[in-house]
Protein backbone atom coordinates (compact mmCIF):
# COMPACT_ATOMS: atom_id res chain seq x y z
CA UNK A 1 0.00 0.00 0.00
CA UNK A 2 1.44 3.70 -1.20
CA UNK A 3 1.68 5.63 1.94
CA UNK A 4 -0.70 8.45 2.67
CA UNK A 5 0.50 11.04 5.59
CA UNK A 6 -3.00 12.54 5.09
CA UNK A 7 -4.75 8.34 5.86
CA UNK A 8 -3.20 9.74 9.63
CA UNK A 9 -4.22 12.82 9.99
CA UNK A 10 -7.71 12.77 12.28
CA UNK A 11 -10.75 14.97 11.36
CA UNK A 12 -12.55 16.03 14.48
CA UNK A 13 -15.96 18.19 14.02
CA UNK A 14 -16.73 20.53 16.46
CA UNK A 15 -13.60 20.70 18.32
CA UNK A 16 -13.03 22.72 20.03
CA UNK A 17 -16.12 24.61 19.42
CA UNK A 18 -19.09 24.18 16.93
CA UNK A 19 -18.19 25.29 12.86
CA UNK A 20 -14.34 24.12 13.63
CA UNK A 21 -13.00 20.72 11.85
CA UNK A 22 -10.03 19.99 14.25
CA UNK A 23 -7.15 18.54 12.83
CA UNK A 24 -6.14 15.53 14.63
CA UNK A 25 -2.30 14.92 14.58
CA UNK A 26 -2.12 12.24 17.18
CA UNK A 27 -2.36 8.73 15.25
CA UNK A 28 0.19 10.16 12.75
CA UNK A 29 2.64 10.69 16.20
CA UNK A 30 1.24 6.90 17.16
CA UNK A 31 2.37 5.16 14.07
CA UNK A 32 6.31 4.54 14.30
CA UNK A 33 6.40 4.50 10.13
CA UNK A 34 4.10 7.50 9.69
CA UNK A 35 6.05 9.57 12.47
CA UNK A 36 9.54 8.32 10.93
CA UNK A 37 8.18 9.32 6.69
CA UNK A 38 6.42 12.59 7.72
CA UNK A 39 10.08 13.48 9.85
CA UNK A 40 11.72 12.96 6.59
CA UNK A 41 9.21 14.32 4.32
CA UNK A 42 9.19 17.88 6.22
CA UNK A 43 13.11 17.72 5.96
CA UNK A 44 13.00 17.50 2.26
CA UNK A 45 10.87 20.78 2.00
CA UNK A 46 13.83 22.96 4.53
CA UNK A 47 16.34 24.65 3.99
CA UNK A 48 19.40 22.90 5.90
CA UNK A 49 21.32 26.17 7.47
CA UNK A 50 19.18 26.78 10.22
CA UNK A 51 20.69 27.51 13.78
CA UNK A 52 17.26 27.01 15.25
CA UNK A 53 13.92 25.79 14.85
CA UNK A 54 11.00 27.31 16.86
CA UNK A 55 8.04 25.17 17.48
CA UNK A 56 4.97 26.97 18.43
CA UNK A 57 2.98 25.64 21.70
CA UNK A 58 2.04 22.98 21.78
CA UNK A 59 1.63 20.87 18.70
CA UNK A 60 4.81 22.55 17.03
CA UNK A 61 6.65 21.01 19.34
CA UNK A 62 6.42 17.55 18.20
CA UNK A 63 8.24 17.94 15.03
CA UNK A 64 9.80 21.23 15.38
CA UNK A 65 12.01 19.30 17.67
CA UNK A 66 12.30 15.92 15.60
CA UNK A 67 13.52 18.89 12.80
CA UNK A 68 16.11 20.70 15.30
CA UNK A 69 17.72 17.19 15.45
CA UNK A 70 17.95 16.22 11.99
CA UNK A 71 18.89 19.90 11.02
CA UNK A 72 21.41 19.56 13.52
CA UNK A 73 20.29 23.10 14.95
CA UNK A 74 18.74 24.03 18.35
CA UNK A 75 14.93 24.28 19.27
CA UNK A 76 13.15 26.72 20.90
CA UNK A 77 9.48 26.60 22.48
CA UNK A 78 7.20 29.69 21.99
CA UNK A 79 4.78 29.44 24.74
CA UNK A 80 1.60 30.93 25.99
CA UNK A 81 2.07 33.27 29.05
CA UNK A 82 3.13 32.09 32.48
CA UNK A 83 4.39 29.30 31.15
CA UNK A 84 8.30 30.21 30.09
CA UNK A 85 10.03 31.22 33.94
CA UNK A 86 13.10 33.23 32.77
CA UNK A 87 12.22 36.79 30.96
CA UNK A 88 10.26 36.56 27.82
CA UNK A 89 9.66 38.93 24.65
CA UNK A 90 6.39 38.92 23.91
CA UNK A 91 3.97 39.70 21.01
CA UNK A 92 0.13 40.05 21.04
CA UNK A 93 -1.73 38.73 18.51
CA UNK A 94 -5.48 39.19 17.35
CA UNK A 95 -8.21 36.06 17.38
CA UNK A 96 -11.65 36.03 16.32
CA UNK A 97 -13.11 37.51 19.78
CA UNK A 98 -10.44 39.59 21.49
CA UNK A 99 -6.26 38.80 21.61
CA UNK A 100 -3.78 36.32 22.92
CA UNK A 101 -0.04 36.83 23.68
CA UNK A 102 2.79 34.36 22.93
CA UNK A 103 6.20 34.77 24.88
CA UNK A 104 9.89 33.62 23.96
CA UNK A 105 12.91 33.59 26.18
CA UNK A 106 14.74 36.71 25.65
CA UNK A 107 18.23 34.52 24.93
CA UNK A 108 16.70 31.79 22.79
CA UNK A 109 17.73 33.65 19.59
CA UNK A 110 21.31 35.50 19.06
CA UNK A 111 21.50 38.20 16.49
CA UNK A 112 21.44 37.53 12.90
CA UNK A 113 20.67 33.27 14.06
CA UNK A 114 18.86 31.96 10.89
CA UNK A 115 15.62 30.92 12.60
CA UNK A 116 13.37 27.66 10.81
CA UNK A 117 9.39 28.53 12.36
CA UNK A 118 7.12 25.20 12.87
CA UNK A 119 3.81 24.90 13.68
CA UNK A 120 1.27 21.89 13.34
CA UNK A 121 -1.51 23.91 11.62
CA UNK A 122 -1.59 26.99 9.64
CA UNK A 123 -5.18 28.62 9.87
CA UNK A 124 -5.76 32.02 9.60
CA UNK A 125 -1.72 32.97 9.92
CA UNK A 126 -1.94 35.18 13.25
CA UNK A 127 -0.19 32.69 15.39
CA UNK A 128 2.10 32.38 12.63
CA UNK A 129 3.08 36.30 12.03
CA UNK A 130 3.60 36.86 15.99
CA UNK A 131 6.09 34.05 16.23
CA UNK A 132 7.87 35.73 13.26
CA UNK A 133 7.96 39.33 14.88
CA UNK A 134 8.98 37.71 18.19
CA UNK A 135 12.32 36.17 16.36
CA UNK A 136 12.69 39.59 14.89
CA UNK A 137 12.22 41.51 18.03
CA UNK A 138 15.41 38.85 18.81
CA UNK A 139 17.43 40.08 15.78
CA UNK A 140 17.20 36.78 14.48
CA UNK A 141 16.14 36.27 10.12
CA UNK A 142 12.97 33.93 9.62
CA UNK A 143 14.26 31.65 7.16
CA UNK A 144 11.00 30.20 6.65
CA UNK A 145 7.52 29.04 8.47
CA UNK A 146 6.86 25.68 7.59
CA UNK A 147 3.70 23.67 8.63
CA UNK A 148 2.63 20.35 8.52
CA UNK A 149 -0.93 21.10 7.19
CA UNK A 150 -2.38 24.20 5.50
CA UNK A 151 -5.93 25.28 5.64
CA UNK A 152 -5.42 27.29 2.16
CA UNK A 153 -9.42 28.70 2.48
CA UNK A 154 -8.47 30.65 5.75
CA UNK A 155 -5.82 32.21 3.84
CA UNK A 156 -3.02 32.32 6.37
CA UNK A 157 -0.37 33.26 3.72
CA UNK A 158 -2.03 36.51 3.24
CA UNK A 159 -0.60 37.24 6.82
CA UNK A 160 2.77 35.89 6.28
CA UNK A 161 3.64 37.90 3.06
CA UNK A 162 7.13 38.36 2.33
CA UNK A 163 8.15 35.15 4.36
CA UNK A 164 9.23 31.86 2.67
CA UNK A 165 6.71 29.48 3.54
CA UNK A 166 6.14 25.53 3.58
CA UNK A 167 3.78 22.76 4.32
CA UNK A 168 3.12 18.77 3.11
CA UNK A 169 -0.79 19.05 3.40
CA UNK A 170 -2.89 21.43 2.13
CA UNK A 171 -6.77 21.27 2.61
P1 LIG B 1 -4.02 30.58 13.25
O1 LIG B 1 -3.38 31.61 14.13
O2 LIG B 1 -5.46 30.88 12.94
O3 LIG B 1 -3.22 30.32 11.99
O4 LIG B 1 -4.10 29.23 14.06
C1 LIG B 1 -3.02 28.42 14.16
C2 LIG B 1 -2.94 27.71 15.48
O5 LIG B 1 -4.19 27.18 15.87
C3 LIG B 1 -1.98 26.55 15.39
O6 LIG B 1 -1.16 26.53 16.54
C4 LIG B 1 -2.86 25.33 15.28
O7 LIG B 1 -2.34 24.29 16.05
C5 LIG B 1 -4.22 25.77 15.76
N1 LIG B 1 -5.30 25.42 14.82
C6 LIG B 1 -6.06 26.31 14.13
N2 LIG B 1 -6.99 25.69 13.41
C7 LIG B 1 -6.82 24.37 13.61
C8 LIG B 1 -7.48 23.18 13.12
N3 LIG B 1 -8.52 23.24 12.27
N4 LIG B 1 -7.01 21.99 13.54
C9 LIG B 1 -5.98 21.92 14.40
N5 LIG B 1 -5.33 22.99 14.91
C10 LIG B 1 -5.75 24.20 14.52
Amino acid sequence: MVFKIENYIRDVKDFPKEGIVFKDITPLLADADALQKTTEELLKLVPSDIDKVIGIEARGFFFGSLLATHLNAGFVPVRKPGKLPYKTFEESYALEYGTDKLCMHIDAIKKGESVLIHDDVLATGGTAQAVAKLVEKAGGEVVMLNFLIELSFLNGKDKLEGYQTSSLLTY
